[in-house]
């Protein structure tokens, strides 16, 4: 892994440069760039915007990682709200939400995970939409595919998120066959292991299990910003017959705008991850550590403001 990476990454787990990154007085008009807002009126207005836009949006509470039930039940219930909130306002059939399991329970306990991410499939069918279950580190691999398969009995179109950069990765697409299934790169700084760390061979395995999704029977959503594989990618799908409304692209709110606008102009599904929330700490970080430009960016907003 690139070492201003692994750099930003191990930053981003220290207190002491938390406080100061979150408490710079500067750092909300940056996270702005990447977040939609703290509220759910805020990420209700940024989805109403993109779908104007004709993207669609897969929303995001920010947040993970805990191990506290009552920070668990917060977040179903910001989940709940920002539900009601797509249905009234007539979005719900262009915006879904991406739930991360650490976030509703995970760690404390999978059955947890599972009633809670039950609930808001549940609402979420309610309002005539879809939820997809992101992926986390790999130690959190197993459960969360134990934990969708259990969803998908009930919600089958939930979504799964599958890594390029897992050694296994290849084998879990065939193993979903049929289902909905977001292919990334993976965000996460993981071992070699069960890793590819060479950024080439990540992108060939993303090739690879592109293929298989395309030549499967279920509905692949391809989230990257990556320019050679959406080249790629939509030539693969032409290859295998795809219909235009068979797939889709998905990138993240505030990168790479005018190629969402490009492949959105083409015909293309493009769908925009919109996060949203207080908790946007974590995410901030690992959006600049891919990016060195990004992080010369903040840091610039850091001495220039604060
Ligand atoms: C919709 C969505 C959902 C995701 N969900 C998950 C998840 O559940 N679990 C998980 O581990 N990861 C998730 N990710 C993150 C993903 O795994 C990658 O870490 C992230 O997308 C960066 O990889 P990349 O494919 O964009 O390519 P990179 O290797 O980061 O970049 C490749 C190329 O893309 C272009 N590019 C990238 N970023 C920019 C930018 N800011 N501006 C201009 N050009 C740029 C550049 O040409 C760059 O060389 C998600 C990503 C997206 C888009």
């Amino acid at each position: 892994m690139n070492p201003l990476r692994t750099l930003i990454l191990a930053a981003a787990g220290n207190d002491a440069v938390r406080r100061a990154v979150a408490t710079a007085p500067v750092s909300r008009d940056v996270v702005r760039r990447f977040v939609a807002g703290e509220t759910v009126a805020s990420a209700v207005d940024a989805t109403a915007d993109l779908v104007e836009h004709g993207l669609r949006v897969t929303l995001d509470y920010l947040g993970e990682d805990t191990s506290d039930r009552t920070v668990a039940e917060r977040t179903v219930r910001a989940y709940l709200a920002l539900l009601d909130q797509l249905h009234e306002t007539g979005l719900a059939c262009d915006a879904e939400v991406s739930v991360k399991l650490s976030a509703v329970g995970q760690a404390l306990d999978e059955r947890l995970a599972l009633d809670n991410a039950s609930r808001i499939c549940a609402a979420a069918e309610q309002c005539g939409t879809t939820v997809t279950l992101d992926m986390e580190d790999h130690t959190t691999t197993d459960s969360t595919l134990r934990v969708l398969a259990e969803v998908r009995r009930a919600w089958p179109a939930t979504g799964a998120v599958l890594q390029a950069y897992l050694r296994r990765t290849l084998e879990d697409c065939h193993a979903l066959e049929g289902a909905r299934v977001r292919l990334c790169k993976g965000a996460y700084a993981e071992p070699a292991s069960v890793a590819f760390s060479d950024p080439h061979e990540v992108d060939l395995n993303y090739v690879r299990c592109a293929n298989a999704l395309l030549a499967g029977s279920g509905y692949p959503m391809f989230a990257t910003h990556d320019p050679r594989l959406v080249e790629i990618v939509a030539e693969r799908a032409r290859w295998h017959d795809r219909a235009p409304d068979s797939f889709e692209f998905q990138m993240l709110y505030g990168i790479r705008p005018a190629e969402q606008a490009r492949l959105a102009a083409e015909g293309h599904v493009v769908r925009v991850y919109v996060p949203f929330g207080e908790q946007w700490y974590g995410y901030l970080m690992r959006r600049l550590a891919e990016r060195p430009a990004a992080v010369a960016f903040f840091l610039r907003s850091l001495v220039s403001r604060s």
